[in-house]
């Protein structure tokens, strides 16, 4: 079966990890934490770095740094991962859920500003599959309503808008580095900022909150979010090949384009947009069946995982979440492209150990099965 995504991992994880272990230093304090920190936050142009073990973590830790008031709405895309929303829900905070565009699956931003009232303290901006938000929107509706942009680029590690790197747009940005992201950890997670007391605090809620002086007296509730150093020397090996996984990725992503144009000229199906500001770094190639073929995506993964493709479904939206039904803020609306996503699109092997025949087999595979 070939696998929708696989970890590419080197001689230097396994070297780093040695290191790690013989040194003793396997827990949450040490050298490799701390380098990956720096470095990674460097590379995004950010002052601070903070690690922790999920992306799911980060999310939760951002928007708890930011000390909103219990009740605030959070805007988010519906079209996600639920790790967005429940950063609002463990929060005491009321996601607020937009639906996507046709042409990029990122978060409608036209939509955006219909949904703000009072209650609305920030906007988490989700970077679809690689490629990135339209930002100058995003912020010229966060400075009109003194919005925080919480920027979640666990998908775009690499990607870029209008030359600068994603990563780089939010008060405070979040990442993941589980095994299919770009870099891993295995499990991983990091926030990044420019705001010297947002990365003291969201230091010390990873860390139960501790204070220094008095250890056991905590004035804050914390987290354990802590990473460990064996978890940031994979990270770090991985890291110090970033160009090369991002240019792997690229030339993927390009490559699956060039041969699903005919498919998508013929009208059978859609490929997600690359806009001209937008430097995609392809995590994951998404395809979207055309609802007219009397085909949805079920069906078409079946079909090619009995000719040994793996694929995954695309996310089920998050205004339609069973586990979400029972709190008092959630809503029943129609959000018919996250809709229509969900039922017609799917993911191919995108992982980074793909070469150009293996990219052929799937696409030819495709075909067939769409014969
Ligand atoms: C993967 C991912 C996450 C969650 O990261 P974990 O490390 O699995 O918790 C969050 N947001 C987005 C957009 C993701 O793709």
């Amino acid at each position: 079966m070939l696998p929708v995504s696989e970890p590419y991992i080197t001689q230097r994880e396994v070297d780093y990890v040695v290191e790690v272990v013989r040194s003793g230093w396997i827990s949450s304090e040490g050298k490799f934490i701390r380098e990956f920190e720096e470095r990674f936050s460097a590379f995004h142009n950010r002052k601070f770095g903070v690690l922790v073990n999920s992306g799911t973590s980060a999310l939760i830790l951002a928007l708890r740094a930011l000390d909103l008031p219990a009740g605030s709405e959070v805007i988010l895309p519906s079209f996600t991962i639920i790790s967005c929303a429940l950063s609002c829900v463990y929060n005491g905070l009321v996601p607020v859920f937009v639906d996507s565009e046709e042409d990029t699956w990122n978060m409608d931003i036209s939509q955006v500003e219909r949904q703000i009232t009072d209650k609305t303290k920030a906007i988490i901006v989700v970077h679809t599959y690689g490629h990135p938000v339209d930002m100058d929107k995003i912020y010229e509706i966060a400075q009109k309503y003194s919005i925080y942009v919480i920027e979640d680029f666990a998908e775009a590690i690499g990607s870029e808008y209008k030359g600068r790197r994603c990563g780089s747009f939010g008060i405070i940005s979040c990442s993941s580095f589980y095994a299919n992201k770009v870099i891993t950890m295995g499990e991983g997670g990091i926030c990044l900022t420019d705001d010297k007391r947002i990365a003291e605090k969201l230091m010390s809620l990873r860390n139960l909150a501790f204070v220094p002086e008095k250890r056991f007296i905590h004035y804050e509730l914390g987290f354990n979010f802590r990473i460990t150093n064996v978890q940031a020397a994979i990270g770090l090996a991985q890291f110090e090949r970033i160009s090369e996984h991002i240019n792997k990725k690229i030339w993927i992503g390009k490559t699956y384009t060039k041969l699903l144009k005919p498919l998508e000229d013929a009208g059978l199906i859609k490929l997600q947009a690359e806009k001209e500001w937008a430097k995609s770094t392809f995590w994951m190639y998404g395809i979207l069946l055309n609802s007219e073929l009397g085909l949805d995506a079920e069906q078409v993964m079946k079909a090619l995982s009995e000719r040994g493709i793996q694929t995954r479904p695309f996310f089920y939206p998050l205004h339609l979440q069973p586990a979400f039904r029972k709190f008092s803020w959630y809503k029943v609306v129609s959000l018919p492209i996250s809709e229509k996503l969900y039922k017609y699109g799917f993911y191919l092997p995108s992982g980074l150990t793909l070469d150009e025949e293996k990219i052929n087999f799937v696409v030819e595979k495709l075909k067939e099965v769409l014969k």
